[in-house]
């Protein structure tokens, strides 16, 4: 039988044809002319090559670009390629030892000469003889990684039309004659076999070219066209609704307009996704921790392959900009890789309890069915930071997005479900507080995790004590602050001001949107901050080009929200220094997208409105303070503790303030820093439970303890 392949190609690997050598008998295989020919002046029996541009681990739908000399250079499947490169007997793969921007650049340089022709001459200048632009294979791939490094990576020689006796061939004397030409002697090229040797390349695999098509079969993840059709996501696959013919219009942030209609998930849809999640759960529940982690780093790759296209989405979703959603996708794709490489770790632990007898031992269970509600800012993020530790740990999930971002957990459920989680384990409903409330009311859901607002999270407490107990865990809105101390790196503080208030629009529930600066330094904070924020303000407008730093509001009515908290502390008597207006950016299509300009505000005071409640859009509010005990005093001054953070040149006075902070992150000289290995949370009315970290796995398994006693009798008390 055939081993069958488990290679994970990536953009940038290479792909070789080989053709046993003439000496061989049982594998020689008939071939063109031609391919006989590039063997014969090779140093052994490699003779075509191929450029991944498109990864997977499933090579049938791994997508090369590679010169054929009767199409040119074109981009198909492995298998198509397989089929149209000619004769051999086996593939082989090789991986560059190169910085994985290079690799990937060179796929992107091989994209730009889809359609050249084949260059039949092989000048290195890269034209053929009508002129126009044109490779042979190992050319193609020489240029692509040229153009990816900056400089030359892959040697050339001389090129060789005689064979190891030092005769010219005589299939090449004519082929260059039917071209009117003399057989080239000392012309620059490149033959496969030597790009084969080059020290730069690492073996990854091999495979019979005969029994391609036969062991590979899953298609690589692309996310859909279609992406806004069907989005409830239920026992592996798209769903139309039974909600009754309801539907919600999804508007988007970034053109103001109506992008698709989204049925709503009724109680009927509700069961229906938690019943095809409990279906599925012992299935899933049965795997080793370290089968799990295995298809979620999958999970983590297919991300990173489909960045752009997902990024692309989050953007359309929420309004952020593409350079930001990248970054949320990107870190998605780590957080599946961490709770993958944690999920094995989920063990019990045992406890001898005196004697040779008696012991106990406890077994960490999944919980069952969890269902999910997140919140709009971070669509893709948020899901992942729930549905990844709650599979590791082996139970299903059925998760509602926020009705105003409601396309991107579909994707991940899709992707998902592609690299092989069990269909029913993710599971996606689309709706607003009714969907909400009935998957929290379903007597099937064993545990709530939750995103989004105060008065939505104390609903949903109480929700999850109604029918049967369950656990929650809450991540709620904040009102956070930022102490810049007399003795702060002023230029780093400006920094981290305008991380902790610009960020996705503003809208982040750690945001510090109240500055704390000494009196001392509040001047030179102010000068250099209003400096930046203006640079900041000439990058608001459409969030899909790159250029672009801030986005826009994720709606009408949030957008006006914001708009009268400003509005509400210029009627206080607070000084607007800067911003705090629609934008209008010049292109037509986003004309009437939801922008607003970065604010900043001063001379509030502690008791209006601006300043205790939470905001969540891009307002900064600058608050001089005299002393220390003044400003801990005053940053503690709320209902929420999601974080807050400070900046000092003093290490002792930061370590000092921050264990006097109530709030579940502290930032000390920096601020929205993220990272998944750090638990993230808040106390008071911030929530509580963890997300990130290990502690997240607490939340989606319980305790079973067992006690044991292996002696034969057992002494009775009575
Ligand atoms: P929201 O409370 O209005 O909605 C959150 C989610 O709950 C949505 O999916 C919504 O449809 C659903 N929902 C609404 N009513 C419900 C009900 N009665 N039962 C069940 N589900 C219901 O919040 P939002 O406007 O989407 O998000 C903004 C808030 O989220 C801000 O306060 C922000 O600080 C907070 N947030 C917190 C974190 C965190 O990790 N702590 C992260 C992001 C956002």
């Amino acid at each position: 039988m055939e081993k069958e392949t488990k290679l994970w190609l990536k953009e940038g690997d290479l792909v070789f044809w080989v053709k046993k050598s003439s000496t061989a008998t049982s594998d020689t295989i008939s071939s063109s002319a031609f391919e006989d020919a590039v063997v014969a002046v090779g140093a052994n029996a490699v003779y075509h090559v191929a450029l991944v541009v498109g990864g997977g681990q499933l090579l049938e739908a791994v997508e090369v670009v590679h010169a054929l000399p009767s199409k040119g250079v074109v981009r198909q499947t492995l298998s198509q390629a397989a089929a149209d490169g000619g004769a051999g007997t086996y593939l082989e793969f090789f991986a560059a030892d190169l910085s994985v921007d290079v690799r990937y650049q060179s796929a992107q340089a091989a994209f730009k000469k889809l359609g050249a022709a084949y260059n039949d001459v092989f000048i290195e200048t890269c034209v053929d003889l009508k002129g126009q632009e044109a490779y042979y294979c190992c050319q193609l791939v020489r240029k692509c990684y040229e153009e990816a490094a900056g400089r030359a990576i892959f040697p050339t020689r001389l090129l060789n039309f005689r064979s190891s006796e030092g005769e010219l061939i005589e299939y090449w004397v004519s082929y260059f004659a039917e071209r009117g030409l003399e057989v080239p002697e000392n012309s620059i090229g490149s033959h496969p076999q030597q790009l084969r040797d080059s020290v730069l390349l690492r073996k990854i695999g091999e495979h019979r070219l005969s029994c391609l098509g036969r062991t590979l079969t899953m298609a690589r993840y692309v996310v859909p066209k279609d992406v806004t059709s069907a989005l409830n996501f239920i026992a592996g696959a798209r769903v139309k609704p039974s909600g009754g013919g309801r539907s919600f219009t999804f508007v988007e942030a970034r053109t103001g307009k109506a992008l698709c209609e989204v049925p709503t998930s009724d109680e009927k849809q509700v069961d229906e996704a938690v019943r095809a999640a409990k279906a599925a759960y012992p299935e899933w529940a049965a795997l080793s921790g370290l089968e799990r982690g295995k298809v979620m780093h999958k999970v983590a790759e297919t991300i990173r392959e489909n960045v752009e296209q997902i990024a692309y989405w989050e953007v359309r979703s929420n309004g952020k900009s593409i350079t930001e959603a990248r970054i949320d996708i990107l870190s998605s794709a780590d957080t599946w890789d961490f709770y993958g490489g944690l999920a094995p770790t989920v063990v019990g632990e045992h406890m001898p309890l005196g004697g040779p007898t008696r012991y106990a031992y406890t077994r960490r269970e999944p919980l069952g069915v969890v269902g999910g509600i997140g919140a709009w800012n971070y669509p893709f993020q948020t899901a992942t930071w729930k549905i990844a530790p709650a599979l590791a740990c082996g139970n299903a999930f059925v998760y509602k997005p926020s009705p105003l971002a409601p396309i991107t957990a579909v994707i991940l459920a899709e992707l998902l479900t592609h690299c092989g989680i069990p269909k029913g384990v993710i599971n996606i409903v689309q709706g607003e507080k009714e969907t909400g409330e009935a998957l929290c009311l379903h007597s099937d859901v064993n545990k709530v995790s939750f995103t989004g607002s105060v008065p939505t999270g104390q609903a949903i407490m109480k929700m999850c004590a109604t029918r049967n107990i369950k656990p929650v865990t809450l991540e709620l809105g904040g009102k956070s602050a930022l102490i810049v101390f007399d003795d702060a790196d002023v230029d780093n503080a400006v920094v981290g001001a305008m991380l902790a208030n610009y960020l996705t629009q503003g809208e982040v529930c750690t945001n510090a949107s109240r500055v704390f600066v000494h009196k001392s330094v509040v001047k030179e904070f102010t000068d250099k901050l209003l400096t930046e924020v203006k640079k900041l303000a000439t990058k608001v407008g459409d969030p899909l080009l790159d250029e672009t730093r801030m986005g826009a509001t994720i709606c009408q009515d949030h957008m006006n929200k914001v708009l009268g908290y400003i509005d509400s502390a210029r009627k206080e008597g607070a000084t607007i220094l800067f911003g705090g207006e629609r934008v209008t950016p010049s292109a037509d299509e986003v004309k009437e997208g939801f922008y607003l300009s970065p604010c900043v505000i001063t001379d509030t005071n502690d008791t209006m409105k601006v300043v205790r409640e939470e905001i969540f859009g891009a307002v900064l509010l600058i608050i001089p303070f005299d002393n220390e005990e003044d400003a801990i005093e005053r940053v503690n001054n709320t209902t929420f503790g999601l974080a807050a953070g400070l900046f000092s040149r003093n290490m002792r006075r930061a370590y000092q303030v921050a264990a006097r902070l109530n709030a579940g992150t502290v930032f000390v000289n920096t601020y929205n820093d993220v990272d998944v290995a750090v638990p993230f949370g808040g106390v008071k009315n911030s929530g509580f439970g963890r997300e990130n970290g290990m502690a997240a796995l607490q939340h989606y398994t319980s305790i079973k303890s067992v006690y044991v006693d292996t002696s034969d009798k057992l002494e009775s008390p009575f």
